[in-house]
């Protein structure tokens, strides 16, 4: 607990004891910055917010985090954010709908415009995203010019509205690049949980064959 600008621990008789530094502790404990915790089979480091090490830590979950280019979620932790997903839809009664999205023609943007042209389209198409994404939802770039947005609480039919949402935003913002305007447009997959559903990869597949689907009857659909 936190008394003005100090923070205490204390041990409420566990069995197994709350360490400091190795020490158990004995009454209540202050502690400084850097201090280490054992509780049971965990460490943890005490860090004051405004600590050099605390800022560095911060910025190495930043990197494991976020896409650096768009600000978006990286794979990585999309993929987490979507694994904890599927396993509540596993247990429990929610909607769950996931939405891939797939920039059209995007070689064709960087083989004309240039690589720094496509990494703006970039930023521009996750701005999009990012700006519609409802409370419900996280937005990440799985990889290149893919995206992927999770939808909690979500069906089908609803997740199926917002990608349409999206596809219209993206088609009718204007790219404009060294005074060259180029229209985009991207192609979505939809897919919702369903019981028979097992792992989270069930749910990519589905969503990445309704994206196959919409490449292949012309895209921007
Ligand atoms: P399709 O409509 O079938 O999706 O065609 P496409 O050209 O978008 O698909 P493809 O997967 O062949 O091309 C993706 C391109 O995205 C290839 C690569 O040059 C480009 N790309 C991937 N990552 C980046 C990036 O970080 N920055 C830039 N500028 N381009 C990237
Ligand atoms: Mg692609
Ligand atoms: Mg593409």
């Amino acid at each position: 607990w936190r008394e003005g600008e100090s923070y205490y621990i204390e041990d409420l008789g566990s069995t197994n004891k709350t360490y400091v530094n190795g020490q158990p502790i004995v009454g209540r404990v202050l502690l400084h910055d850097g201090d280490q915790i054992g509780v049971g089979n965990s460490a943890l480091k005490f860090f004051t917010g405004t600590s050099t090490e605390a800022r560095y830590h911060q910025e190495l979950i930043n990197l494991a985090t976020f896409d650096s280019l768009t600000g978006l979620y990286n794979r990585r932790h999309f993929m987490t954010l979507l694994e904890e997903e599927c396993g509540r839809a596993r247990r429990e009664p929610v909607a769950l709908s996931v939405i891939m999205i797939d920039i059209d023609f995007f070689k064709k943007v960087n083989d004309e415009m240039g690589h720094v042209a496509g990494d703006q389209a970039l930023k521009l198409v996750s701005k999009v995203l990012g700006e519609l994404a409802g409370p419900m939802m996280a937005v990440g770039r799985l990889g290149g010019e893919e995206f992927a947005v999770l939808c909690r609480n979500t069906s089908l039919a609803d997740a199926a509205a917002h990608a349409e949402v999206l596809r219209q935003a993206i088609a009718s913002r204007e790219f404009r690049y060294e005074g060259t305007l180029r229209p985009l447009s991207s192609s979505f997959g939809v897919a919702a949980w369903q019981p028979g559903f097992d792992a989270i990869t069930d749910l990519v597949k589905a969503a990445d064959e309704q994206l196959y689907r919409a490449k292949g009857s012309g895209r921007n659909r």
